[in-house]
C-alpha cells in the first residue's frame, strides 16, 4: 500500500487533518489506539471569552469562523447533529465580578459576546446569588459522537488501522517512509498527550493536564444553556447534564478517581440545590503546552515528519484552523504562524 500521507491519531487533530486531506484529493491512511481519551470525554464546550478573567479567547473569532463551517460540514457529511448552539450563563459571585463583566466589555470590545443587559431570572435548581450574564456564540460540539462516526466512516473505507503506531518500524528515507506494509510520502502525528511516547517530537514542552467529568441525572433541573460557576453544568437532554471539570497537573492517566469525583460533587453543591444520581464518570489528559499555543509544524531533521498537537482546554474550536495552517504549509509552502510553529523551541 502506497499514500501520500500516514497520520496517527484520530482524535479532534487528526479529524481535522484527514479531512483537509479528504478535501485536497491526498491519499492516507491512518493508525488509531485507544490509549488517549481526550477528544472521548471532552466537555466539546466553544466559548470565545475565558470567563474566570472575562478575557478574549487567543484569536477566537477567526478560529470560530473556520470551525463552525467545518463541523456543519461533517454534520452534512454524515446526516447527523454535531454542534448544538446555546448560551451560556456565568453566575456572577459578587458586585464585583458584575462589575468586571462591564469593564471587560469596554476594553476589549466584546459586546459581540458579552450581553450588557444581565439575567435576573431565577431558574430552578440553579444557586445564583447575584446576576447572570449571557455569553452569545457559545456551544456544544458532541466530540465523542463525532470520533466515533469518522472512526466508522474512515474504518469501512479501508482507510483506517486500528492499533497502536510502533514508532521503531518507522523507516525513514530520503523522499520515502515505511512502515511495515505500507509506504508514504509524509507522516503527521496528532497523538494527543500520547506525544510523549513519540522519540521525534516528545522533546516538546507538552505538559499535560488531566481532566474528569461526571454525567448527572436531575430531573428537577430543567436548564436549556450552559451555566458556568466553579464548574460547567452543560444540557445534554432528557434531563441528563455533563458536570466538569477538574484540573490535575500530577496524575497522567486516563483513569477517573475517587478524588476526582468527590471534588465535582462538592462543588456542584454550592451550583445547583436538586437531587440527581450519576450515570457516568470520565477522564482524559488535555494535550496542554507550556505557552498555550498548539505544536503546529516540521521535525528539524526529518523534512516528511509532521506534528499536529498542543491542542489544550480548546481542541474544538482550534483543530480545523490549525489543521488548515499545517496542510497550507505542507503542501503550498505557506509559512505558519511563529505563535505555533514548533520552530519557536530550537534554540
Ligand atoms: C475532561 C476534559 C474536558 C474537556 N473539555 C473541553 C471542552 O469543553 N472544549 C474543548 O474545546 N476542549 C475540551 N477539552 C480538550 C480537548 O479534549 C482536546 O483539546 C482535544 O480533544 C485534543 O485532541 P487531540 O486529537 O490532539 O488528542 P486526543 O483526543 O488525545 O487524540 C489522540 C489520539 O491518538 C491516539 N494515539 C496516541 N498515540 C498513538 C499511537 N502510538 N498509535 C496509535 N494511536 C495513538 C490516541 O489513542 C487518541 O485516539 C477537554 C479535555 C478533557 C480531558
Amino acid at each position: 500500500m502506497k499514500v501520500d500521507y500516514i497520520i496517527v491519531g484520530l482524535g479532534l487533530a487528526g479529524i481535522a487533518f484527514t479531512e483537509q486531506l479528504i478535501a485536497n484529493n491526498k491519499s492516507f491512511v491512518v493508525f488509531n489506539d485507544n490509549s488517549q481519551k481526550s477528544s472521548l470525554v471532552a466537555g466539546g464546550v466553544y466559548n470565545p471569552v475565558i470567563l474566570k478573567r472575562f478575557t478574549p479567547v487567543w484569536n477566537a473569532t477567526q478560529q470560530l469562523a473556520v470551525a463552525m463551517p467545518f463541523y456543519e460540514n461533517l454534520e452534512q457529511k454524515f446526516n447527523t447533529t454535531f454542534d448544538r448552539k446555546f448560551l451560556t450563563k456565568k453566575v456572577f459571585k459578587s458586585i464585583e465580578d458584575q462589575n468586571n463583566w462591564f469593564s471587560a466589555i469596554d476594553k476589549y470590545n466584546i459586546a459581540r459576546y458579552l450581553d450588557d443587559k444581565l439575567d435576573y431570572n431565577k431558574y430552578q435548581g440553579v444557586i445564583a446569588n447575584y446576576a447572570l450574564g449571557n455569553v452569545n456564540e457559545t456551544g456544544r460540539v458532541d466530540t465523542l459522537n463525532l470520533v466515533n462516526s469518522y472512526e466508522e466512516f474512515i474504518l469501512k473505507n479501508n482507510l483506517l488501522k486500528q492499533e497502536t503506531f510502533n514508532y521503531e518500524s518507522l523507516e525513514i528515507k530520503d523522499n520515502l517512509l515505511k512502515y511495515n506494509t505500507v509506504e508514504a510520502y509524509k507522516i503527521v502525528f496528532s497523538e494527543g498527550f500520547g506525544l510523549k511516547k513519540n522519540p521525534y517530537f516528545n522533546q516538546l514542552p507538552l505538559t499535560g493536564v488531566k481532566g474528569e467529568t461526571i454525567t448527572i441525572y436531575a430531573p428537577e433541573l430543567a436548564i436549556d444553556f450552559q451555566l458556568k460557576s466553579t464548574v460547567f453544568v452543560l444540557p445534554l437532554g432528557n434531563h441528563y447534564f455533563k458536570v466538569g471539570a477538574t484540573f490535575n497537573w500530577t496524575d497522567k492517566t486516563s483513569t477517573p478517581t475517587e478524588e476526582g469525583k468527590k471534588e465535582l460533587e462538592e462543588k456542584l453543591t454550592k451550583v445547583i440545590n436538586v437531587n440527581y444520581t450519576i450515570s457516568e464518570h470520565t477522564a482524559g489528559v488535555r494535550p496542554t503546552t507550556k505557552d498555550r499555543r498548539p505544536l503546529v509544524g516540521k521535525h528539524s531533521k526529518y523534512k516528511n515528519l509532521y506534528v499536529l498537537n498542543g491542542l489544550g482546554t480548546r481542541g474544538v474550536m482550534i483543530a480545523p484552523t490549525v489543521a488548515k495552517a499545517l496542510f497550507e504549509f505542507i503542501e503550498f509552502n505557506k509559512e505558519l504562524d511563529k505563535e505555533i510553529n514548533i520552530n519557536r523551541f530550537v534554540d
